[in-house]
Formats: C-alpha cells, sequence, structure tokens
C-alpha cells in the first residue's frame, strides 16, 4: 500500500462491519451462479479465435504416445517441460488456441499485465535465461515468453493447435487412454496429464435483452482490435467517434479501462462492485540487479512470497508489494492468544481496506464519483486489484462511472444498456464480466473423461470428488489433474503448478524406469487425502467465504450443497502442499498408488 495512506487509525470498525453487511446483502440474488451464461446460441461467435486464419486444416494424426498433454498454457508446458527433463519424449500437446500461452493467449485486451510481480510469475527465467523488462510485465511480453519456452524446449513440433478434445476413454485392454479429437486425431496415450486452466471459458451475465442488442459487442478474452484499432499498449484509435460502454469492474476491466477512457469519445463503465485498487508501482528491470542475480534466485524468491501471502513471517520480503502488503501480519504476532491475534487481524483487514478507500478521495475529484468507486468488503473478499491509473480514469471528461448500486445492470435494449430506468446509448458494449469458475471440472473441461468400465467422471464426482493429492482419482489410471478439486492452491499460480509439473514428471519417470505400466490411488489413500483436506479446511486465510460480498470466491453468497465441500482445496498452505508432494517423492515407493506392472503394448 502506498506509505502516505499507511496508518489510517480513525475509523468505527463496528460501523464498518455493518456497512459491509448492507452492502453484501444488497448483492445476494437468489438466482447465484446461475445468474451468467455461456456462450452457446446467439453469442456462439465471441468464442472465436480472433488470432488465427480461418479455415485452418491439417491432416489427422494417429500415434501411440508415452504422454498426452491437455492444454498449452503454463501447466502444459511446465509439464512438457518437466517431462523432457525426467527423459520422457514421447508425448503431445493439445491446446485449443492457435499458439501456447493459455490465458496469455487469449487474453490480449490492452493493458493486459501480470498482476503478480514478473519475477516470479512468469515460469522458467532461469531455465530460459530470461529477465522481464518489468516488475509487473505486459501481456504481449509475457505471450512473447510462452513463444520462448517452446522454442527453447523443442516444444512446437509435439503441438496439436487448435484442437479440442472430444472423447478420452481409457481401454483395459491396451491398458492406454484412446483420445479422439474434432481433427479426427486418434491418440493411444499412456498418461494422460490435464492441465486445462481454471478460467478460461467467459461466461456473460443473464441480462434480460442481451441478445437484442445491435450495435458492435465483444468478450475481453476475445477482443476485436478490427473494431477498436490499437493494440495490447492501447491507441484505441478507431473509437475515436465511439460510444463505448463496458460491463464488469474486475481485474480484467481494471486493466483495460485507462485506455478504453483515453481513446473512446465517451466511456461508460457499469459497475455493480467496485474493485479495491491498492498501489502498482510497476517500474523497468533495474538492470544491475539483475546482474546480482545468483543461479536459484527465481524459486527463492517465488518461495519468499509464498510464504509470506500463505503468512509464514520471513526476514525479508523479496516481492515487497500490494499482495505481500495484504498478508503483512505485523499487527497479529504481538497478540498473546489466538482470539487476540484473530481480532488483531480483522483491525488490520479493516485499516487497509479504510488505506484503499482513502485512496480514492485522493485521485477521483467528483466526490460522488469518489464514494461509489470505495469497496466495502474485506481484503480477500474479491480479487485484490493494483492499479495506478485506473481511478485517476475517471477524472475524464469523457469516463462516466454508472454504479448499479450492487443491483447490476437492469436490462439491454437494442441501442443501449439501462441502469435505474436510464438507457445509456452505446455504439460497442464489452463484456468484462469473467470466467466460469464451477466445482465441475469436467464441464469447466469441455469434454467428459471415462475410466475404468467406461465410468463418467462426471458420474463418478457427481456427489463429489475423492482424489489423492487432486491429482489422481481411482478408476481413472494414469491420469493427473491438475487444478482440480482438493489439489493445492496458490496466489502465484505459476508457483504450483510447476511443483504439479515436476510430480506428475517424476511419476511417469517413475513408471518407466520400473516397468510399472498402470497407477491408480487405493480407495485407502483416497480416504486418507480426504481427511487432510477435511482438517486443513479453515486452517489459513483464504479468498471468499460466506460473510462475503458475493463473487466467484464464495458461490455468489449461497451456500453450496454438501456435496461442494468434497471440491474444496488443500487449505493448510501452499508451501505446506508442496512440502506434501515433495516428501511423497522422497519415500520414492509411489505411496497409495496401487500399480500394475508391464510386458504390454510398449510405447513404440
Ligand atoms: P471477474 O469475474 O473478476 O469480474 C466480472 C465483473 O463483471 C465483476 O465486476 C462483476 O461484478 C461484473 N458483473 C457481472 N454481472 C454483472 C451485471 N449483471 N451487471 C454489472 N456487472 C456485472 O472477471 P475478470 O475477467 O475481471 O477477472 C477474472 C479473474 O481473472 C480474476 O479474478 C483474476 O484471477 C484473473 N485476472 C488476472 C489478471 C492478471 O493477473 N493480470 C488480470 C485479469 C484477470 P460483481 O463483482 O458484482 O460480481
Amino acid at each position: 500500500m502506498n506509505e502516505k495512506n499507511k496508518g489510517v487509525v480513525s475509523f468505527s470498525p463496528e460501523a464498518l462491519k455493518e456497512k459491509y453487511r448492507l452492502e453484501r446483502e444488497k448483492r445476494l440474488r437468489p438466482d447465484g451462479d446461475t445468474q451468467y451464461r455461456d456462450l452457446s446460441g446467439v453469442y456462439k461467435d465471441f468464442d472465436r479465435d480472433p488470432y488465427v486464419e480461418p479455415g485452418f486444416t491439417r491432416p489427422a494424426v494417429t500415434e501411440t504416445i508415452d504422454v498426452l498433454i491437455v492444454g498449452g498454457g503454463f501447466g502444459g508446458m511446465l509439464s512438457a517441460v518437466r517431462l523432457r527433463q525426467a527423459g520422457v519424449h514421447s508425448f503431445r500437446i493439445i491446446e485449443k488456441g492457435g499458439d501456447f500461452g493459455g490465458t496469455w493467449y487469449w487474453n490480449r485486451y490492452p493493458g493486459a499485465a501480470c498482476d503478480v510481480e514478473s519475477y516470479i510469475y512468469l515460469p522458467l527465467l532461469e531455465e530460459t535465461g530470461y529477465i522481464p523488462t518489468e516488475k509487473y510485465a505486459k501481456a504481449p511480453e509475457i505471450f512473447a515468453h510462452c513463444q520462448r519456452i517452446g522454442r527453447q524446449f523443442d516444444l512446437y513440433k509435439t503441438a496439436l493447435f487448435q484442437t479440442l478434445v472430444e472423447q478420452m476413454n481409457w481401454d483395459e485392454d491396451t491398458r492406454r487412454w484412446n483420445i479422439t479429437t474434432n481433427r479426427g486425431d486418434k491418440l493411444a496415450a499412456r498418461f494422460v496429464i490435464i492441465a486445462g486452466g481454471i478460467l478460461h471459458k467467459a461466461k456473460l451475465p443473464g441480462i434480460p435483452g442481451i441478445e437484442t442488442f445491435k450495435g458492435h459487442s465483444f468478450h475481453t478474452s476475445r477482443w476485436d482490435y478490427a473494431y477498436t484499432g490499437g493494440g495490447p499498449m492501447g491507441g484505441l484509435s478507431k473509437l475515436a467517434d465511439k460510444r463505448v460502454g463496458i460491463i464488469g469492474t474486475g481485474a480484467t476491466a481494471i486493466q483495460a479501462i485507462p485506455h478504453l477512457g483515453a481513446s473512446a469519445k465517451q466511456l461508460h463503465v457499469f459497475q455493480r462492485t467496485p474493485s479495491s485498487i491498492g498501489v502498482r508501482g510497476n517500474r523497468p528491470t533495474d538492470e544491475a540487479w539483475a546482474k546480482t542475480l545468483q543461479p536459484g534466485w527465481q524459486q527463492e524468491r517465488m518461495v519468499n512470497f509464498t510464504a509470506i501471502v500463505s503468512g509464514r513471517a520471513q526476514d525479508v520480503d523479496m516481492v515487497r508489494d500490494g499482495w505481500t502488503y495484504i498478508f503483512d501480519d505485523t499487527d497479529s504476532r504481538r497478540a498473546r492468544t489466538p482470539e487476540e491475534a484473530a481480532e488483531l487481524r480483522k483491525m488490520a483487514d479493516l485499516r487497509k481496506m479504510e488505506e484503499i478507500r482513502a485512496r480514492v478521495d485522493t485521485i477521483v475529484k467528483d466526490p460522488v464519483t469518489a464514494e461509489a468507486l470505495k469497496p466495502y468488503y474485506d481484503p480477500l473478499c474479491k480479487r485484490p486489484c493494483f492499479h495506478d491509473e485506473y481511478l485517476d480514469t475517471f477524472n475524464r471528461p469523457n469516463v462516466q462511472l454508472v454504479d448499479t448500486d450492487g443491483k447490476g445492470v437492469e436490462r439491454i435494449t437494442p441501442t443501449g444498456v439501462v441502469v435505474k430506468g436510464k438507457e445509456y446509448e452505446v455504439d460497442c458494449l464489452i463484456y468484462a464480466s469473467g470466467f466460469e469458475v464451477t466445482g465441475d471440472y469436467t464441464r469447466r473441461l469441455g469434454f467428459d473423461i471415462r475410466g475404468r468400465g467406461g465410468k463418467s467422471l462426471r458420474d463418478s464426482w457427481a456427489d463429489g470428488a475423492s482424489t489423492l493429492h487432486g491429482m489422481h482419482s481411482r478408476g481413472y489410471p494414469n491420469l493427473v489433474l491438475f487444478s482440480g478439486p482438493q489439489s493445492g492452491w496458490a496466489i502465484n499460480f505459476v508457483h504450483i503448478l510447476d511443483e504439479q509439473a515436476q510430480h506428475a514428471a517424476y511419476i511417469i519417470e517413475q513408471c518407466k524406469k520400473q516397468g510399472v505400466e498402470t497407477i491408480e490411488p487405493s480407495e485407502k489413500a483416497q480416504q486418507q487425502w480426504w481427511e487432510v483436506i477435511l482438517s486443513n479446511l479453515t486452517k489459513n486465510a483464504s479468498f471468499g467465504g460466506p460473510d462475503c460480498t458475493p463473487g466467484y470466491y464464495n458461490n455468489e453468497g449461497v451456500r453450496p450443497p454438501p456435496s461442494a465441500i468434497r471440491s474444496a482445496g488443500f487449505g493448510g498452505g501452499t508451501l505446506e502442499f508442496i512440502e506434501v508432494l515433495r516428501n511423497w517423492r522422497k519415500g520414492n515407493d509411489l505411496a497409495g498408488l496401487e500399480v500394475t506392472l508391464g510386458g504390454t503394448s510398449p510405447t513404440p
């Protein structure tokens, strides 16, 4: 946080808590998560890939391989790299996009940048010898880094781009997964790693009349530069004579709005809940500092950051930014009892949000607009945002905040957007309405997985997931899942993805060395892991919570069905999860996995 506002103390905790409660109540709605709609129907064109030439064709591939990796984002690329390093070279990567990058392939909206420090967020910096040019690198640089990894580790020849998995079935006779795709490919893979990411299915608000809009519209994850002009660095010159509306003020909108404000004739920002906007403090990389970095520096920095944001005190805060400030726990360390520590932590949270609100007043000139931009909830109820130009954008004469007082947009008409009975006419409507976040893993993936006996994973997990480490599930041999239920979780997601990639590579390497053909978690191992999940449920400070303002972190404030608890992540902390995986590997005995030895159908 900005030092200037640090130390704001003049507030009434009780009054604030009451205000938080009232703001939360305004936003509760019975339809919860079902208020959103997907892109099918009239909006299916929103999902078209604008970055590839239409009409792509290629010969279908029929192959027998050791490993299929689903997803060519950070998780998939890291898996491929770690497999190569473990001596496993027979693999394919299937990716929906036209290149590597995952979220950084799709999200090219103006202003897109990482919001976790680039020195810990961009993977494999030491391996590639690359140092990002800024503390928070912009999207084109991150996408280029993905391509660099692809080239350096010779991954391009393994990739099947613009390809979707259609079916994935376990074949008991060959002890392989048979995979078919929308390009006619037929792959038989001994192992499958699903690295499909978490936030990749765009969603739209289910606003009445949304399909009647006659102007131009698109979702932020498929930015239409042909219409707006410019590029990810801004300069949206074709908007100079356009009235633009943007729905949503989450982490994406925060980054895009300053560019829209700079270029559009008129910009209406339709807000339901304000984000908290902390100081960003981006700066170019200090070359002298970069030269001092010693081998192992990236891992050390990642661990330091993750420790701090997991509540583990560190002597130094290497990253020292808005994230580590939110998690700074100095106040509660002077407590003598756990109760006192909890109370001090609550007070610190209130104070930090007071600082965020005070910052709005220092930047936004119109007091009504300033008040509407103030978030009234705890720091981790919504994804914290950090930006140094967003708030100032509302001082522009061509930018108007249309606050919906927590209710959301009322209606969309052929010509505009209606809020509190007033229509705002727009030529272009941009949906910054986010992505599907659902406990249904296979819905997120877009295809079902049929394991032993043809049983679908969707059915197996209908009453809740069962896993070992959130990475293996009984009935689904040789399947490794990332970012699924009961898995570890991290603010710097790359940190955990790399650990999972190393874990997967280790298991596959061991299987190959020991002639193991199948692995599958035992019933007992899954039960034991479930007990670990249960005993850690509330251990660490985490996002969302039942008392939070609604959002995707808390199922839009609606109590989830009892089975949803089985989709909980490992709550013991990121570093603890990593230690669980590392200690398991140290055992060198594939503990908890039932194995069958091979002899049949070796990979050619
Ligand atoms: P979000 O889901 O965070 O935001 C969606 C926005 O749409 C919210 O402001 C929401 O309001 C609003 N909205 C939904 N329905 C309506 C409605 N009916 N009327 C008005 N407004 C509505 O999506 P984002 O794409 O912004 O971010 C998703 C996630 O992606 C982030 O949380 C983050 O994890 C990641 N991300 C990371 C970035 C980075 O690293 N640089 C950048 C961007 C995103 P409400 O809050 O009231 O629901």
